[in-house]
């Protein structure tokens, strides 16, 4: 018996990995993360399947389930948006089950961001400009570890994707640009993936106006770094004169 912490993916199932979806075709038991697991995904669980909605679950509950499935030999998916190593809480549930001796496995999801960028057609790493993509998020009930402030690591200058921080959209934005610069880009994609996908797409200085505008509350990645709009910055990689292992460069 085993619980499979599984990436649900950012909503679109085409996006689910293969072993996520046969994991979830044959699932008995399912665990899932509220209502961000986009309800497309969820109708790959058989009709018969045993779902439980975490978002309604303290963790010893959870715990308690996966008690139950192992005692009927039972496998548990315990599905969660985009990659279960972002925000998910899942070290303090596998914590648990080490207690218990339940044995698990992680099978990775596409995140948001990853389906934010795609969405936005962004490439988040511009050579010479920003090399740097940092995951982060503004404190919520969750504080923000020392040293972790938005301001310092705008410091950096490097692309940042923000999770869970669409409602502190005004703050940051104003925040960033005293390092990035107002005209800086930033955008705002709400449901990535999902048939009601929203993408805003502005400045620091019109950001939080327009995310306000289109009634972005919730369920949304921010990303802001020095995206050029068209033809940026030529990378080494596909440049003709630079050679690599696999190519000769010409002069
Ligand atoms: N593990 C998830 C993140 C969970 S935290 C992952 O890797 O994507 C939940 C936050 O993720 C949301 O507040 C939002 O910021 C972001 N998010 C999740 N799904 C999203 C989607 N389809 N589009 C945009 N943002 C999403």
């Amino acid at each position: 018996m085993k619980v499979y912490f599984v990436g649900a993916g950012p909503g679109d199932p085409d996006l689910l990995t293969r072993k996520a979806e046969r994991l979830l075709r044959n699932a008995h038991i399912c665990i899932y993360a509220g209502s961000l697991v986009s309800p497309a995904v969820l109708e790959l669980l058989p009709q018969e399947a045993e779902k439980h909605d975490s978002a309604k679950l303290a963790l010893e509950r959870i715990m308690a389930i996966c008690l139950e499935a192992r005692a009927r030999n039972i496998d548990v998916v315990r599905l969660h948006t985009g990659d279960p190593s972002i925000y998910s809480a899942t070290g303090e549930q596998m914590a648990g089950l080490d207690r218990r001796g339940i044995e698990y496995e992680v099978v990775p999801g596409v995140s948001a961001f990853q389906a934010a960028a795609a969405a936005l057609r962004w490439e988040l790493t511009v050579p010479e400009v920003a090399q740097t993509v940092v995951l982060t998020r503004t404190p919520g009930r969750t504080p923000m570890p020392e040293g972790e402030g938005i301001e310092g690591l705008a410091r950096t200058g490097a692309t940042l994707c923000l999770f869970l921080s669409v409602h502190t959209i005004a703050e940051t934005a104003r925040a960033l640009a005293g390092h990035y610069g107002p005209e800086c880009p930033a955008a705002v994609v709400y449901h990535a993936s999902w048939p009601d996908q929203l993408i805003v797409r502005g400045t620091l200085q019109d950001i939080a106006e327009k995310t306000k505008a289109a009634g972005i509350k919730k369920a949304a990645m921010v990303i802001v770094g020095r995206i050029p709009a068209a033809e940026g910055p030529r990378s080494r990689l596909y440049d003709a004169t630079f050679s690599h292992e696999y190519r000769q460069g010409v002069e």
